[in-house]
């Protein structure tokens, strides 16, 4: 079987798909992830706000670990997120183009 390495969160933002994809390249990820795009990433899927999102995204997660034996969620979030300010009420989150990697123990 495939060996595939994460799940990548990102943003649905259009302006941040080709620097998505462009960071995910310099990785050399292409080809070795499974996508789950939503608006806020992972402040869609953590915030109050947005809390029916988050067991979608989830049951997402638990499928993409079954099927694909990853053990990595990346976490892409952007500046200047629509989804953040509707979640902050129009005050902005001090944080730039960052991403986050939690590795995860595979299931047992
Ligand atoms: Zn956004």
């Amino acid at each position: 079987m495939k060996k595939y390495e994460a799940m990548v969160l990102s943003c649905i933002d259009p302006r941040f798909q080709p620097k998505v994809y462009k960071y995910l390249r310099s990785k050399n990820l292409v080809g070795k992830y499974s996508s789950f795009t939503i608006a806020g990433a992972g402040i869609g899927v953590t915030h109050k706000k947005f809390k029916k999102w988050h067991s979608t995204f989830w049951d997402n997660f638990d499928a993409s670990i079954k099927l694909h034996k990853i053990n990595k969620l990346i976490v892409i979030n952007h500046q200047d997120c629509g989804a953040a300010k509707i979640a902050n009420k129009e005050k902005k989150f001090n944080f730039k183009f960052f991403y986050l990697i939690v590795i995860l123990k595979p299931y047992q």
